[in-house]
């Protein structure tokens, strides 16, 4: 069986798995469509390849024939792995969203780690991320009619599968809609809410009616799991701000955010001088008492008042 046989028969099994009202199959759903779409990867990488199918070897090496001329060739039997299949494609210029792929490995490793309820719902984003990633490398990467490969059966249920999942997500979004944020970067991390013990962004609000910040308690549609919100503002401004904080430290700036010294979780938004999950705020005018330097959260907390320095000396004078 060639390679690209192989990818579409483990995502046809992968979307069985799913369609099964079984909830022994829903591990195995997710384990075919991510070995599937990864399989998919690799064809590009053959079809990329000039005609002995290098790149899909791990390594290759510079080698002389006998007539003499030298020729590249893999080595050792290994194929190539996640990282290599990633510097390949960009190499060779192939689009593909990586951030959802990794998701769905994630996802993966979750359920294969983890035990709790609902994995069923963890098996329809899995899938539903999957649809994506798998329509891009088949229309785009592979230049392959996805209807006609797949067969309608399995590309319907694809299709089902992510439209049943972005109901179910939206309806988990609307009940945030009522929440008066007191921050910005708040408003701007909902999209990247999951649930800090399963993943699933199926994050609903317990009582949808409520508008005060300060007493969301957040209900996972996939775990059933109650969170506060400042374990699932951690997780969002990591993803939402993440990129920007690895800027700001390689240029030797301030990361957007750190750690509140109130709730000890990290959302406090330093921009807007204020915790995004609790009520900690600094005053805009707050400064050192000694030079008026602006102070950061940790200096108004911990340090009475005084900048960083300032504090230091006074506590040697004593
Ligand atoms: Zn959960
Ligand atoms: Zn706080
Ligand atoms: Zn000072």
């Amino acid at each position: 069986m060639s390679l690209f046989d192989n990818a579409i028969e483990s995502i046809q099994i992968g979307v069985e798995d799913l369609l099964r009202n079984d909830d022994r199959r829903v591990l195995s759903a997710v384990r075919n469509v991510h070995a599937g779409a990864l399989l998919l990867c690799k064809e590009k990488l053959r079809r990329l390849s000039p005609g002995d199918e290098i790149l899909l070897a791990q390594r290759f090496e510079p080698q002389r024939n006998d007539k003499g001329d030298v020729s590249i060739e893999g080595v050792g039997r290994n194929t190539v792995g996640l990282e290599d299949i990633k510097k390949r494609f960009k190499t060779f210029d192939v689009a593909f969203d990586w951030k959802r792929f990794d998701g769905i490995a994630e996802i993966r490793h979750h359920m294969e780690h983890s035990y709790f309820k609902g994995t069923r719902e963890r098996a329809r984003q899995a899938v539903a991320d999957a649809f994506m990633v798998i329509r891009q490398l088949l229309v785009e990467a592979l230049k392959e009619d996805p209807l006609k490969v797949l067969g309608p059966e399995c590309w319907n249920a694809l299709l089902e599968n992510a439209d049943l999942f972005e109901a179910e997500l939206q309806a988990c979004r609307k009940t945030l809609d009522n929440v008066a944020w007191e921050t910005d970067a708040a408003v701007r991390a909902l999209p990247d809410f999951i649930c800090p013990s399963c993943r699933s962004s199926l994050v609903r609000q317990r009582e949808p009616g409520n508008s005060a910040q300060l007493d969301v308690v957040l209900l996972c549609a996939a775990c059933g799991t109650e969170t506060e919100l400042g374990p699932v503002l951690t997780l969002a401004f990591d993803e939402t701000f993440g990129g920007e904080a690895h800027i700001a430290i390689k240029d030797g700036g301030d990361p957007p955010i750190s750690t509140c010294p109130e709730c000890s979780e990290e959302t406090y938004v330093i921009e807007e001088s204020r915790c995004a999950a609790c009520d900690f705020v600094v005053p805009t005018d707050a400064t050192c008492a000694i030079c008026g330097s602006g102070l950061s959260a940790e200096d108004y907390c911990e340090h009475d008042g005084l900048c960083g320095y300032h504090a230091y000396v006074a506590a040697k004078d004593d």
